[in-house]
């Protein structure tokens, strides 16, 4: 049996890929604050270990997490640094702690994941995906730290690649456009938006004509872990219909 670890695991794309993983014969810690959605998350799935921690909080919070994940499984072969937020706000209206909160969570709390799972993942010759955005291969207005976050994190992924491709570890981006979760649902309500009208609208707006599924992510996520993707390292792939073409 494969394991994985999954941050952002108690809603959206995380909810999704730990389902998706624990289907494909992944054992997986699932990671969040929200203890309650991650044990809903976990019922009746004894593939699926949820762990509750704060990536907000720092480097040792970051290497805890590790350390309890390593002792519920027996190996490492998945790093999904999925957990994200999103503050609405361009440069000039951004608050400093909003600034530190979302490099925090989007970037600093991946590279420190990131780094307390290389010793494991070079035993297994494991992989890492990163859920970016196609913010962060192109601009979005109103989301500086947002997108400074997402740019930061496409490099970041493609440096870990090239440093450690040559120890079998393969790391990799995912690059949504809007997805069907609770953060978009959240950015309709300001938008005066019902769930269905911003499904309608922001789907409008991409080339396919509808926003991507949480599931759809997954299986790109499951395919970049699969030994079919061993010659697939340091890319940052685009899932959003087309917006970045
Ligand atoms: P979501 O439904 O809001 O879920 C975000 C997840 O991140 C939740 O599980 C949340 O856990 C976790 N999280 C947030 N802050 C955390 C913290 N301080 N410590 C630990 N976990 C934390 O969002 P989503 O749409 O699924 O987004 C997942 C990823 O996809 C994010 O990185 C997002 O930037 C990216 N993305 C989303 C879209 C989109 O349109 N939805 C587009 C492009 C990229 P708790 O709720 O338990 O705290």
């Amino acid at each position: 049996m494969k394991n994985a670890i999954v941050t952002g695991g108690s809603s959206g794309i995380g909810h999704a890929i730990c389902l998706a993983l624990a289907d494909a014969g992944y054992r997986v810690v699932a990671s969040g604050r929200d203890e309650a959605r991650l044990e809903a998350l976990a019922q009746g799935r004894p593939d699926i270990l949820p762990l509750a921690a704060d990536l907000a909080a720092g480097e040792e919070a970051c290497e805890a997490l590790v350390r309890a994940a390593m002792q519920r499984l027996d190996g490492l072969d998945l790093l999904v640094n999925n957990a994200g937020i999103y503050v609405r706000a361009d440069a000039g209206s951004t608050r400093g702690e909003d600034w530190r909160r979302t490099m925090a969570v989007n970037l600093d709390a991946a590279f420190y994941l990131s780094r307390a799972c290389l010793p494991h993942l070079r035993k297994t010759r494991g992989a890492i995906v990163n859920i970016a955005s196609d913010w962060g291969l192109k601009a979005g207005r109103r989301a500086a730290a947002y997108c400074a976050s997402k740019g930061g994190l496409v490099l970041l992924t493609r440096a870990m690649a090239l440093d450690h491709a040559a120890e079998g570890i393969r790391i990799n981006a995912v690059c949504p456009g809007d997805v069907d979760t609770p953060m978009l649902v959240k950015e309709a309500v300001k938008d005066g938006l019902s769930h269905n009208e911003a499904l309608a609208r922001y789907g409008a707006d991409s080339p396919s004509g509808r926003v991507t599924r949480p599931e759809e992510v997954a299986a790109l996520v499951c395919y970049l872990a699969a030994p079919e993707a061993a010659q697939i390292t340091g890319t940052a792939i685009p899932i959003d219909g087309g917006n970045t073409a």
